[in-house]
């Protein structure tokens, strides 16, 4: 089995499958959590022995919502290794996503990197491939029935609509994880005169 991931802004991880795969509800609870002894501690009178214990339960709340970030991340990870024999994913996120602060807020929250590193570790470990592609790739703007390219694909459009072969009313982040997919495949088949084309590259290969 094969499945291309998409990294979603609202849901964690969206599969060329269909599945979208949103982040635990207990991150979101320990979210919260931070945010209001944040604000507590911002209250506190510098200096004072209340502002101390107030920064050590922020660093407290802290601690737990990496802990619980990265064990999450690890049972998503082991469930992709598990139920698939190649994976492929995008290298990074999109850099002009970066430059806007909420959306740099969510991709941080969803700890894509942390995501890939696992995988690239638990696919030698089991096994399997991990197929990473060039970030520059445009999973979002292309059709990944007929490969026609648009030239925009602005983030608040959530449908594929073809303009070239009418594919219609794809959810466009599938849309784009069935392309990473596609690319992912090319590699592992050594078409190199794809690989020209769309300038993908590999990382984490495990002797495919
Ligand atoms: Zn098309």
């Amino acid at each position: 089995k094969m499945v291309g991931i998409d990294l979603g802004l609202t849901h964690r991880v969206i599969t060329s499958d269909g599945d979208k795969i949103p982040n635990p509800r207990f991150l979101h609870r320990t979210e919260r959590k931070l945010a209001r002894v944040q604000r507590n501690l911002s209250r506190k009178q510098k200096g004072s022995q209340n502002r101390a214990k107030a920064r050590h339960r922020v660093a407290k709340v802290h601690a737990k919502l990496a802990d619980q970030r990265r064990d999450a991340t690890h049972k998503l990870s082991t469930q992709l290794i598990h139920e698939n024999q190649v994976i492929a994913a995008e290298s990074l996120p999109v850099k002009n996503l970066l430059k806007n602060r909420s959306l740099a807020k969510a991709i941080s929250d969803v700890g894509w990197h942390q995501l890939t590193q696992q995988l690239a570790y638990k696919a030698e470990r089991y096994g399997r491939d991990f197929v990473q592609i060039d970030k520059w790739y445009p999973s979002s703007k292309r059709c990944f029935h007929c490969g026609h390219i648009t030239e925009k694909m602005p983030l608040n459009v959530r449908t594929w609509d073809c303009p070239h072969c009418g594919t219609q009313g794809i959810d466009r982040d599938v849309n784009a994880a069935r392309n990473i997919l596609q690319s992912g495949k090319a590699i592992l088949a050594g078409a190199d005169k794809l690989r020209q084309h769309e300038k993908t590259t590999t990382v984490g290969l495990t002797g495919g």
